[in-house]
């Protein structure tokens, strides 16, 4: 080959990258042009279009894996916009917002550094039942009280709660005692009947990666206690927070309750270290459940101290008048005298850190 000849194949070659790369542009353009396609009717398009050019290029030159990769990147190619837009920080993260989240639920602030309590029975059972636990709260000038009226069981053959029912009997007792409800539900069709009778939605371990109803609750602007999902990571739980508040709900309280491990001497792990983590990672108030992740009455108030320690902003157990014949988790659920001692202690210990 003539050295000429050498060089204009070379610059011809090199040109073609320019024709490229404006081709690619104005191929972007128009896609962002029709952004608002759904992505079902996108994809479906783009499946069509890449078996049409694997066809036509029967003739060229290009291998056929080769063609596949180029123009899968292609599609999915983002515009600088959308390259910006998935690296912003996440809008519950401290990077996007530094100052802390504070949540106020019927004047209990949460979030403030100050731990606030959230004790209530696992199940709503009855009026009576609630308003024995509600009246040792208000005792204690105490204002979060919790209770399943949804219950999310193991087994479809143990109780399941009493529904909108539970929430009545929750609320009655709220507006005698003047306490904040919190309550948790499953559902996203019954978000928006939830509305009315409590204060904080719970979304629970077993529906913190239900994506649509992470987002129904995103669509509320009341406060969500989010729990950790069962085998949930940090990075999954941050996540999952996110869903809530990319709908536009920052009022957003994220709850430890401990992760599966291979350990069978509690229920869960409390995965102490994530309450720092979260902290730091997140302005989202963080607090623990010491019920669900010890499981073990022995240990909870050792694991509340700590959860305080490292800087929780609250704690929630489970309390029960009659713990033995309870409906729901009757080993783990504290009687009212050792509700008392537990308390008493653990404000002690607050006010000593
Ligand atoms: C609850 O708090 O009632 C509950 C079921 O907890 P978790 O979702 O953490 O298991
Ligand atoms: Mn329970």
């Amino acid at each position: 080959m003539q050295t000429t000849n050498v060089l204009e194949l070379k610059k011809q070659y090199e040109q073609t990258h320019f024709e490229l790369l404006k081709l690619l542009n104005e191929q972007a353009s128009l896609k962002q042009q029709l952004k608002d396609l759904p992505e079902s009717e996108r994809s479906q398009s783009e499946k069509l279009l890449l078996a049409e050019l694997k066809a036509q290029n029967e003739s060229g030159v290009l291998g056929e894996s080769t063609l596949d990769a180029i123009f899968k990147a292609v599609m999915q190619a983002k515009t600088k916009e959308e390259e910006a837009a998935s690296k912003r920080p996440m809008l519950v993260s401290r990077a996007y917002k530094n100052e802390d989240t504070v949540i106020d639920l019927k004047g209990e602030k949460v979030g403030t550094g100050k731990a606030s309590f959230v004790f209530g029975p696992c199940s709503v059972e009855s009026y009576d039942q609630v308003a024995a636990v509600a009246e040792s709260l208000k005792d204690k000038g105490l204002k979060l009280l919790r209770g399943g009226a949804f219950k999310p069981r193991t087994s479809p053959y143990d109780f399941q709660g009493l529904g909108v029912e539970g929430l009545e009997i929750l609320k009655r007792a709220a507006d005698e005692y003047d306490l904040a409800v919190i309550s948790e539900i499953v559902s996203p069709q019954d978000i928006e009947k939830a509305l009315d009778f409590v204060d904080v939605i719970q979304i629970g371990a077993r529906n913190a990666q239900n994506f649509e109803l992470l987002k129904e609750a995103g669509r509320t602007n009341k406060p969500i206690l989010l729990k950790r999902a069962l085998s949930g990571t940090i990075a999954e739980f941050i996540a999952a927070a996110e869903y809530i508040h990319s709908e536009g709900n920052g009022q957003i309280i994220l709850c430890e309750r401990g992760i599966r491990t291979y350990e069978t001497a509690t229920r869960n792990t409390l995965d102490i270290s994530a309450v720092p983590i979260l902290k730091q990672e997140t302005h989202l108030p963080v607090m623990v459940d010491v019920t669900h992740s010890t499981g073990r009455k022995d240990i909870m108030l050792p694991c509340a101290k700590a959860a305080l320690a490292v800087g929780a902003d609250g704690v929630m157990a489970e309390v029960h008048p009659n713990p033995a014949v309870a409906l729901s988790d009757a080993g783990q659920q504290m009687d009212i005298p050792t509700f008392d001692k537990f308390y008493n202690e653990l404000a002690a210990f607050q006010g000593k850190i």
